[in-house]
């Protein structure tokens, strides 16, 4: 047995489908061992064989409550009811977690390292992980089924529904262009309608969005130095142009 490295997302083989095994062979024993190896080496619930570059269709599984991991092969969903929402990560997407629905009753089955039929309904994180790994075995990844305003976030900061969370925020900003005049006018005013997109503000990578749309609405200036305006300065530095939210509030 040995530890297989683990394909991490967007790995091309991560979005392929994986062949039904026709025959229980030694290699696919031994593909099936490595696997437990290698989920137990990464403290996974389960893995999927494309997960480890293999396209057929095996999976492991390894419940904490369960001593030993089960080996599936061709495993299929028969029935599934009832719909939650729950907390999910992925061995492919290492450090990152999200909320994603998931069924309440799932009825499977497979065969097992010896060919020998199985089957079981079940519940709860059996059910949450058989329906994850088949998923992996269609190509199917557990992001694809993120909630509407959801991001990955850094696996444990999670915020769940009773804590604060992040829609995008509409904005309207009235700017006025003549600093000379005494009253401002409508005729001077230029009204900017945008959304902000806090949302997307869950990883560092979407830092680079949210500064884009930023840029893209006006409120982030290249040259921050300009004065009689309002700058929010941000300690991440690649907001380091400064934010004008709002030009009219120096007035
Ligand atoms: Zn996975």
């Amino acid at each position: 047995m040995s530890v297989r490295r683990i394909r991490v997302f967007p790995d091309p083989i991560l979005r392929k489908k994986c062949r039904v095994v026709k025959r229980i062979d030694h290699s696919v024993r031994e593909l099936a061992l490595d696997m437990v190896e290698t989920m137990d080496a990464a403290n996974g619930v389960g893995l999927a064989a494309n997960q480890v570059g293999v396209l057929k269709r095996v999976v492991t599984l390894h419940l904490p409550e369960q001593q030993d991991a089960i080996i599936l092969i061709n495993p299929e969903i028969r029935d599934k009811s009832g719909e939650r929402e729950v907390l999910e990560g992925c061995l492919s997407f290492p450090g990152y977690e999200g909320m994603v629905k998931r069924s309440v009753t799932v009825k499977a089955r497979w065969l097992d390292e010896n060919g020998s039929k199985m089957k079981i309904s079940t519940e709860d994180l059996f059910a949450q992980a058989l329906e994850h790994e088949i998923d992996h075995l269609n190509g199917i990844l557990y992001v694809d089924h993120l909630l509407e305003h959801q991001r990955l976030a850094a696996a444990g900061t999670h915020m769940n529904e009773d804590s604060p969370h992040m829609h995008d925020l509409e904005l309207e900003v009235r700017a006025d262009h003549d600093d000379t005049a005494e009253m401002s006018t409508e005729d001077n005013i230029e009204v900017v309608h945008t959304t902000v997109k806090f949302s997307e503000l869950y990883s560092d990578s979407s830092v680079h969005q949210m500064q884009y749309d930023l840029r893209r609405a006006g409120y982030v200036i290249d040259q921050p130095d300009i004065d009689g305006l309002n700058k929010i300065e941000s300690d991440n530095p690649n907001l380091d142009g400064g934010i004008i939210l709002d030009s009219e509030s120096n007035k």
